[in-house]
């Protein structure tokens, strides 16, 4: 992709209104763009790695056995009374259609799901059985706020899953639970499974949370066994001894939460009177959990986590485009026009072997223009083709989060980016 071309500009200045790290550099290097408080458009760098995200949370859920649906957004009022939630969901955006029949925009599915599942689930042979969605939520927030943190419209990945027991539904929990640290890994980020409220259902859920001084929640962690637990249910205090393993200290630590857990029991499943036809004929109960993730809140804790003073840092899983590359303009013509049919190869064999590059092909913009653009978007590494580097038949070579740069000769270019790409990742965080 050539800069020269892309829909979506870095700007000099960060935006004023900004409350958050990924909220200025999102913004400033035209990833997203604000329409009111809590809504974004995301722009084409913005969108690749929003979708690059839902990618990898998709695969992670497949492994699991979910099967992926899309639930409408517009939800009619009656599910929402047979849960008694049209009232108790504060965050309801509620609205009227024709004739003045009420709908709400979907901030959690459980309305929409459960009798979809009912329709097609009658015997216990039908269970378990688990569906997922990748879906924009709706969420009358107080205070939309911090970016892609707290939206009014946000992603989420939502996953039900259905059981003929609580055993059964454990067993599968736990599977889920232990394939959401995959996720998050993926992503590039080291999320701490957290004990929390499980609200009326259960005595625990299970949030997901990212360590960051921006983050909004307060957990309590052992600093041993790493047992957690968020501050709203807590038993436990700084620097109390961990009750878990009795041996290490606990610590109070700011976080993100950017996933969460829950076994639901069977109330959903008895306010639409979800019964299964058991191998003796009699009707089971139906155990449900919901599984809940959301890509956007990931999106901007990516930023909050891996960043510096002069841009963002993105890990190769989810990095808009894996290569940045520069071509730097130089006065004399023929000496340009070798810097640009250079660049045009490089480009051309790296895409042929699967590497993604943004090309900063921009005529008349000054070197230090072009690297301050390409350390604020983040793309892991930088390849720089100059006057200078064709000399020694080299491309100048820097990763992202390193300080230091090196020559790579062309004809090893290629090879070299293969290699790195497959590389694991090593990112700690900068933020
Ligand atoms: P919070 O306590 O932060 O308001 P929640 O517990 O209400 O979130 P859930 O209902 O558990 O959120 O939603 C599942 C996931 O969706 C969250 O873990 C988070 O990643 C994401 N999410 C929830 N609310 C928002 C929001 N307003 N903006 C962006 N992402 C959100
Ligand atoms: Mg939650």
């Amino acid at each position: 992709m050539r800069y020269s071309k892309l829909f979506g500009r870095t700007s000099k200045e960060a935006p004023h209104d900004a409350d958050s790290v990924n909220a200025r550099l999102l913004v400033q290097a035209g990833f997203i763009n604000q329409l009111a408080a809590g809504i974004y458009t995301y722009l084409p760098l913005g969108l690749r790695v929003l979708s690059k995200i839902k990618t990898i949370v998709r695969e992670e859920m497949n492994v699991v056995d979910g099967q992926e649906v899309l639930m409408p957004a517009l939800i009619p009022k009656a599910p929402w009374e047979a849960t008694k939630r049209w009232h108790a969901i504060d965050v309801l955006f509620k609205l009227k259609g024709a004739g003045d029949k009420e709908f709400a925009l979907g901030p959690t599915h459980e309305e929409v799901v459960t009798p979809l599942v009912q329709q097609y689930v009658k015997s216990y042979k039908d269970l378990p059985v688990s569906v997922y969605q990748i879906q924009d939520k709706f969420r009358n927030e107080a205070r939309a706020k911090s970016g892609l943190l707290r939206g009014r419209e946000f992603a989420m990945k939502d996953m039900y899953s259905f059981h003929t027991s609580l055993q059964d539904l454990e067993q599968y929990y736990d599977r889920v639970k232990q394939q959401y640290l995959s996720v998050f890994s993926r992503c590039g980020l080291n999320a701490i499974v957290t004990e929390a409220s499980g609200g009326v259902f259960s005595k625990y859920s299970h949030e997901y949370q990212v360590a960051t001084p921006s983050g909004e929640d307060l957990i309590y962690q052992c600093d041993q066994c790493h047992w957690a637990v968020n501050r709203e249910i807590a038993e436990v205090k700084d620097g109390d001894v961990c009750p878990t393993c009795t041996k290490g200290s606990i610590h109070e630590i700011k976080a993100i939460e950017v996933g969460n857990i829950f076994k639901l029991s069977t109330r959903f499943a008895d306010d639409f009177g979800f019964h299964v036809t058991l191998e003796d004929g009699s009707a089971g109960q139906v155990w449900m959990g919901c599984y809940g993730f959301g890509p956007s809140r990931v999106m901007g804790s990516i930023v909050e986590v891996h960043h510096d003073d002069v841009g963002m840092i993105w890990p190769k899983s989810v990095a808009p485009y894996h290569v940045h590359l520069v071509s730097l303009s130089h006065k004399d013509e023929s000496v340009q026009s070798r810097i640009d049919e250079a660049a045009q190869e490089l480009h051309d064999e790296l895409t042929a072997s699967g590497v993604e590059v943004l090309w900063d092909d921009r005529e008349d913009v000054r070197a230090g223009e072009k690297f301050a653009d390409a350390d604020l978007i983040g793309i892991p590494l930088r390849l720089v083709v100059s006057e200078k580097t064709l000399k020694e038949e080299a491309v100048e070579w820097k990763a992202r989060h390193e300080k230091d740069t090196r020559l790579v000769r062309i004809d090893e270019i290629g090879d070299e980016v293969t290699a790195w790409l497959a590389a694991p990742e090593r990112l700690t965080s900068h933020g």
